[in-house]
C-alpha cells in the first residue's frame, strides 16, 4: 500500500503521474483540508477536489485547478449580481460544491462525502480528507489574520507573512482510516506540496505525525523547492516566516523526524550532496512536471528510490 500526503497543485500534478504507475486500489491519499472555505454559501474543499479531478483525468491542465474545459457562466452571473468573484468557480466544479454541501447538510462527514464524490467519478483509490473536524490555516500579516484563500487567491500572496497557524488543529482528530492507512503502508510519499500550508495542516492533526514517526514504511518527500525557490505559490515566503531556509535543506528540516528519502531536483545536486553527507538519502532527478511524461517519470523514480535497499536501511530516526 502506498500513502500520499498532498495539497492540491504540485500534489495534484504528482498524482496525475502516480495514477499511471500504481494500481488504484493500492493508493490512499491523505488530503489537506486547511484551505477549505465557505463560498457563496457552499462548502468548498479545493485540495480534495483537485485530487479527485486529477485521479479522474479531469483536472484542468491550463489552470491547475478545477475541471478541464469548464465554463464560467455562473461566475459571470454572480458578478452581474454584485457578488464577490475573487475565488473562481467553474460551472462543473460548482456542481461538486453543491453536491458536497447538500450531503454535508444531510449530516454526512467530509470523509463520507469525499468517498461518495470520488466513487461517482469512478475513482478506486481512497481519497481521505485529513480530518472530519475543521482545521483552518490562518496567515498572520501586518493587515491582520487572513484565511489561506484570502491570503493566496484574493490578495495574490502579496502581504508579508508574520506566521502561520492551524486553528482548530489541537482539538482535531485524524479522519477515520487515516492512521490505519499510515500503519499499513509500505511507502509513504509527501507530495511536492507546500510544506507549511498543505503538508503542515495534515501533520498538525494530533496523531498523524506520531503515526508517521512510528511507521515502518519508507517515507519520501518530493521537494516543492527548486534552486532556492518554490516552483509556484507562496511556499518560500511561508517557509521563511516559519524560520525554515528556502531550500531543500529547509524542506528536509520541515520533515526531519519522519523523512527517509528526499527527492530533489537535478538543479539542487550540490545541496543534495551536502544533505547526503549528513546521512539522509537524497535522490536527484527532474522534478519539474510539465508534461504527462514528466509526471509519470517522476512517479516511477520516487517509487524506485523508495524501494532501493539503501533507502530502506538509512532511517533518520
Ligand atoms: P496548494 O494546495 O494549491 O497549495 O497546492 P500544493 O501545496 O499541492 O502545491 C504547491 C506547491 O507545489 C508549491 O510549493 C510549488 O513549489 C510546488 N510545485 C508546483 N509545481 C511543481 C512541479 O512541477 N515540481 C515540483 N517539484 N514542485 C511543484
Amino acid at each position: 500500500m502506498i500513502v500520499v500526503l498532498t495539497g492540491g497543485t504540485g500534489g495534484a500534478k504528482f498524482v496525475e503521474g502516480l495514477r499511471h504507475v500504481v494500481a488504484p486500489e493500492e493508493l490512499t491519499f491523505i488530503v489537506n483540508t486547511g484551505d477549505d472555505l465557505e463560498w457563496w454559501g457552499l462548502y468548498v474543499s479545493p485540495d480534495v477536489d483537485s485530487i479527485i479531478y486529477a485521479l479522474a483525468g479531469r483536472l484542468s491542465k491550463e489552470r491547475g485547478w478545477g475541471v478541464k474545459g469548464d465554463t464560467f457562466f455562473c461566475l459571470e452571473t454572480m458578478k452581474a449580481l454584485d457578488e464577490p468573484i475573487w475565488f473562481h468557480v467553474g460551472d462543473r466544479d460548482l456542481a461538486v460544491h453543491l453536491l458536497r454541501s447538500k450531503l454535508l447538510a444531510e449530516g454526512k462527514t467530509v470523509t463520507t462525502v469525499a468517498a461518495e464524490i470520488a466513487a461517482k467519478f469512478g475513482i478506486r483509490s481512497r481519497v481521505l480528507p485529513m480530518s472530519n473536524s475543521r482545521v483552518e490555516t490562518r496567515v498572520d500579516t501586518p493587515s491582520g489574520e487572513l484565511s489561506f484563500q484570502e491570503y493566496f487567491v484574493q490578495r495574490w500572496y502579496q502581504d508579508p507573512v508574520k506566521s502561520v497557524r492551524f486553528a482548530g488543529a489541537t482539538e482535531a482528530e485524524p479522519a477515520p482510516g487515516v492512521l490505519e492507512a499510515i500503519q499499513q503502508a509500505s511507502t509513504i510519499i509527501l507530495a511536492p506540496s507546500n510544506p507549511i500550508s498543505s503538508i503542515g495542516p495534515i501533520l498538525a492533526v494530533p496523531g498523524i505525525r506520531e503515526a508517521l514517526v512510528e511507521s515502518n514504511a519508507t517515507i519520501a518527500a518530493v521537494s516543492p523547492i527548486i534552486g532556492g525557490k518554490a516552483v509556484s505559490g507562496p511556499a518560500g515566503i511561508m517557509m521563511a516566516a516559519q524560520g525554515l531556509p528556502v531550500s531543500i535543506a529547509g524542506v528536509t528540516k520541515a520533515y526531519e523526524d519522519i523523512l527517509d528519502v528526499l527527492i530533489a531536483d537535478d538543479r539542487d545536486a550540490a545541496a543534495a550532496q551536502k544533505l547526503q553527507s549528513s546521512g539522509l538519502r537524497v535522490h536527484c532527478t527532474n522534478t519539474i512536471m510539465k508534461t504527462r511524461e514528466d509526471k509519470i517519470e517522476l512517479a516511477r523514480t520516487v517509487l524506485a528510490a523508495c524501494e532501493s535497499k539503501h533507502a530502506a536501511t538509512i532511517k533518520q530516526r
